[in-house]
């Protein structure tokens, strides 16, 4: 099997940044100082559910990564400024956060939700804890244009063993009680760069939707002793109306109870496959070759890139530190629009009481995305590297 280097390093106020293969330069720009951090949870007494409250998040640049923007490239003679890096661009080599070429890239966000450290919260208050956690972020390429559709498959492949390796680290860690991978793509959903990139959050809490998924997978398993994502797999399979791609190891669908318009789930047909690092090597490269080509028949739906939320649904612990049986792993993709020119609004009704409302058939979605021409990228032999960690890079600093 084929090998991916992680190499740690640390930014001089502390953040990690993790480079992944060929280490290339070492951090050497001195950073602004790090905001005022007065992150801390509050519990709603009316619903029992905590709020993040990080006030220093609103007065970050609007980049959807939270980074300042990196010198212009041919600014000056000695700006530090990669060639090929966009200016303005703060995921680009030669900014704040990698200050060098890189193949692939994880740091930890500079205005926080949730932190490994968290300061105590509010003095006086009841109600309140700190917020305890991770935010990172994740670059999928060093490359200013791209997404998981056009990297290729090796790149992708790359990206699979990138959040492999960080799902692994933080679910290992007793201190959080969820692990999420998500990508935020395009401005309808919040994210104005446009440098392929996603993120990972870890929470020391279960979020409320998690704690819903998890009580009705126990019910299921209570009521019909039986597993019930293999019961929605196999529904999958038995509904090609809804089917948007062949894939081995994931079924990719429309789901039946569809929120989003164009909502696709790639979904774990393997029982015990729970996370990302349940996946075995053949799941791993169907995994990335799946997400792929969802991305992909999402441009081709309506000519641009198709904006979109991307959530992996990993499976929370049993409580005796083991994921649940009962939970396959899926990537779920949540695309705001629900016509060329029409987005859809979450409003009053779904915002106020969760009841959601799709002007859509999910049937007729699947097969408009069924219908978009898709010419696979060779795949061959392309696999899914191993990571090796923590690879010294203290003679770089
Ligand atoms: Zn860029
Ligand atoms: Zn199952």
């Amino acid at each position: 099997m084929s090998t991916l280097a992680r190499h740690t390093l640390t930014h001089p106020e502390g953040r990690r940044l993790l480079v992944y293969g060929e280490l290339r330069g070492g951090l050497d720009v001195s950073p602004p100082p790090a905001p005022a951090a007065a992150l801390h949870q509050r519990r709603d007494l009316l619903t029992g559910a905590w709020v993040a409250v990080s006030p220093a998040r609103n007065t970050r640049p609007q980049t959807g990564a939270d980074v300042p923007a990196p010198p212009v490239p041919g600014a000056g003679a000695d700006d530090g400024a990669v060639a090929g890096a966009v200016a303005g661009c703060p995921l680009c080599p030669g900014g704040p956060e990698v200050p060098f070429p890189y193949e692939a890239a994880v740091f930890e966000n500079r205005f926080p939700t949730f932190a490994a450290s968290p300061p105590p919260p509010p003095q006086g208050m009841d109600l309140v804890a700190p917020s305890g956690g991770r935010c990172e972020v994740v670059l999928y390429t060093d490359a200013h244009v791209g997404s998981l559709a056009t990297l290729g498959p090796e790149q992708v492949c790359r990206v699979v063993a990138v959040w492999r390796d960080r799902s692994l680290e933080l679910w290992s860690d007793t201190r959080h009680a969820y692990v999420l991978v998500f990508e935020n793509r395009g401005e309808a959903v919040g994210a104005t760069l446009s440098h392929p990139h996603g993120q990972i959050y870890a929470f020391d809490r279960m979020p409320p939707l998690t704690g819903q998924r998890v009580e009705a997978v126990c019910e299921y398993r209570d009521r019909f002793r039986r597993c019930v994502s293999c019961e929605v797999v196999a529904r999958d399979d038995a509904a090609p109306a809804r089917t948007v791609a062949e894939n081995a190891s994931f079924t990719v669908a429309v789901p039946f109870a569809a929120r989003w318009p164009y909502e696709v789930h790639v979904r774990a047909r393997r029982h015990g496959a729970a996370r990302l690092g349940d996946l075995s090597p053949l799941e791993q490269r169907d995994l990335a070759a799946a997400l792929a080509e969802v991305v992909a028949r999402y441009d081709g739906l309506f000519g641009f890139p198709l904006p979109y939320m991307m959530v992996a649904s990993e499976s929370p612990s049993d409580g005796k530190g083991r994921p649940l049986a009962d939970w396959h792993l899926a990537f779920e993709f949540l695309p705001p629009h629900r016509s060329e020119t029409k987005l859809k609004v979450r409003a009053s009704v779904e915002t106020a009481t969760g009841l959601f409302i799709n002007d859509t058939l999910p049937e007729a979605s699947a097969a408009s995305l069924a219908a978009v021409v898709y010419s696979p990228p060779a795949w061959g032999n392309v696999e899914v590297p191993k990571v090796v960690p923590d690879v010294p890079a203290k003679e770089l600093r």
